[in-house]
């Protein structure tokens, strides 16, 4: 048992227990955080995946958060190159729905809330004869926001994290939560070993996104401060529906906004919806009427209809907003709530409440800064300008596959495209020493091979199939039933032996 005493516990390896944990590390702190289940594996996996200012808010009068937003779109954009790109986003206009004037002004705000930025601003649009939209749409609007891996952006902080020495740890659970001498004690049960353990710590961060209410159910004689509302938001992917790298923003009579976006190099991506859920996100999943409003708003805008058939996969998550007695899900405030519960000679509680992908980094500076009355000694606010694991001395993904094709001839163009942007620098850590296809040892298919996988067990916390094909990776979306299985297998087997024999595995890395 270790009994060491932690300065924070952050429980919960979603974007934002994961961005907490490494700016706490990065300030000199003892640091560690526990995953129920695989980091990024709730909301923080199911997101639209775009880092923007959320032009809809502007609407509801958010004009501080688009602020925020925008301004680390252009943060964002310098700590992970190879991650994030800008992303043209195209609005077609429909006189029944908002008008001109209205979209104009909007659009004027969003550039001039942004600034300064690298993004181009927004421009006025001619669709010509050659379109993929209908042809009664004439005009419309362009403007930039970025796209993101969302996954990969959890597991890029948390390697980060891990780096620089706080303890990292997925499928171990927080079980209990007491209040014991100024300190927290935490009982938490690691899920592969089926034991428990106990650590403590000055301070207990909860971090748990859809979970934060639900969690507190843990703590020995605590209610909620405040309560989160849950609302359900789906996504469907389809083989690509169009060529153009571009992204479509659709209007739909009921005030919402749909998006269509590229995805991958092989599909595109419609989504959201907004729904009021109840029960444990853990069980969210997609509803028939949520793909036939999502095809319905594509189908009244593009000139080649699609329907159930085509939808090749989807997936949902839950929104954890915070409360705002708003009237409906699309109203409620996509801004955060940090709620510090202090009490005279006991440890603080932090609980996370809301928030955006887009704005997790300055969510958890705040959130780390609030603490500092219990941590006089701790360094200042510092993540603005570090690189995440990966962007070392890179200015885009393109350095990176200039980089392999120069130095791997017989490598093909989806693997160069897709080690590029999974990895970004990172790719060398196990690529170095490699001359051959064969060095790579075994293949699982779509340019998988058994060092790729080594290295996602050995240095971004695999343990399951799941863990690699849907979130450190897609390749689920590409690999036949067969070439999953097999993966799985051998990340079965290599869990297995490492449990029984930690010294053993890895030697060749
Ligand atoms: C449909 C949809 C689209 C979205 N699109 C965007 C977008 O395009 N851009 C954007 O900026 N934002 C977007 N968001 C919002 C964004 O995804 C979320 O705000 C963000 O992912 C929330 O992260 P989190 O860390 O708070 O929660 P989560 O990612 O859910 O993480 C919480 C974690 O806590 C763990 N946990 C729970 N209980 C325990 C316990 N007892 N012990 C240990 N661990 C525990 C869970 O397993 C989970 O992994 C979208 C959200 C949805 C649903």
């Amino acid at each position: 048992m270790d009994n060491s005493v932690l300065d924070i516990a952050v429980v919960g390896g979603g974007i934002n227990g994961a961005g907490i944990a490494l700016d706490a590390v990065g300030r000199g702190l003892n640091v560690a955080l526990y995953e129920a289940d695989d980091f990024g594996c709730g909301t923080s996996s199911a997101s639209s995946k775009l880092l923007h200012g959320g032009l809809r808010y502007l609407e509801l009068g958010e004009f501080t958060l688009v602020k925020k937003a925008l301004a680390e779109r252009d943060t964002m954009l310098k700590k992970a190159p190879f991650l994030i790109w800008p992303l043209c986003f195209c609005l077609p206009h429909r006189p029944h729905l908002r008008p001109v004037w209205m979209i104009r002004v909007g659009l004027f705000l969003y550039d001039f809330l942004a600034r300064p930025t690298s993004l181009p601003s927004c421009q006025f649009i001619r669709f010509d004869d050659h379109q993929v939209l209908k042809n009664d749409l004439l005009f419309g609007f362009e403007y930039s926001d970025c796209w993101v891996d969302d996954a990969r952006l959890v597991i890029l902080n948390i390697m980060d994290a891990a780096e620089r020495g706080a303890e990292v740890r997925n499928r171990c659970k927080v079980t209990q939560a007491t209040r014991k001498n100024g300190l927290w004690e935490l009982e938490i049960l690691d899920l592969q070993t089926q034991t428990r353990f106990i650590r403590w710590s000055k301070c207990l961060v909860n971090a748990t996104g859809p979970w934060v209410e639900q969690f507190f159910e843990c703590i020995s004689s605590m209610i909620p401060p405040c309560s989160v509302r849950l609302v359900k938001g789906s996504h469907l992917v389809l083989p690509k529906l169009y060529e153009a790298n571009k992204a479509y923003i659709l209007q739909n009579k009921d005030g919402r906004v749909v998006f269509v976006l590229p995805y991958l190099d092989r599909f595109s991506m419609i989504g959201t919806t907004d729904i009021e859920f109840k029960g444990d996100p853990i069980d969210v999943s997609i509803d028939q009427s949520e793909i036939e409003y999502l095809l319905n708003v594509y189908n009244q805008y593009f000139q080649n209809p699609v329907s159930f058939s085509d939808v090749y996969w989807s997936f949902s998550g839950v929104r954890p907003l915070y409360e705002d007695a708003s009237v409906s899900a699309q109203k409620v405030t996509r801004d955060y709530r940090l709620e510090l519960d202090e009490k005279e000679n006991e440890a603080p509680l932090l609980s996370i409440f809301g928030g955006k992908l887009t704005t997790y980094r300055v969510l958890a500076q705040e959130a780390v800064n609030s603490l500092f009355a219990y941590f006089p000694h701790m360094g200042g606010a510092w993540t603005e300008c570090s690189l995440l694991p990966g962007s070392e001395n890179i200015t885009s993904f393109k350095d990176v596959e200039d980089d392999l094709k120069r130095r791997f001839h017989w490598m093909d163009c989806f693997s160069v495209h897709r080690l590029a942007t999974t990895y970004g620098a990172r790719v060398w850590v196990w690529l170095e020493g490699a001359r051959f296809q064969n060095d790579l040892g075994q293949s699982f298919g779509f340019g998988l091979t058994q060092r790729e996988v080594d290295y996602l067990i050995h240095f971004e916390y695999v343990r399951s199939g799941d863990d690699l094909l849907w979130r450190r990776t897609k390749l689920g979306l590409y690999l036949s039933d067969i070439q999953k299985k097999a993966v799985t297998e051998y990340i079965e087997k290599a869990i297995k032996n490492t449990l029984e024999d930690h010294s053993s595995f890895f030697n060749f890395i």
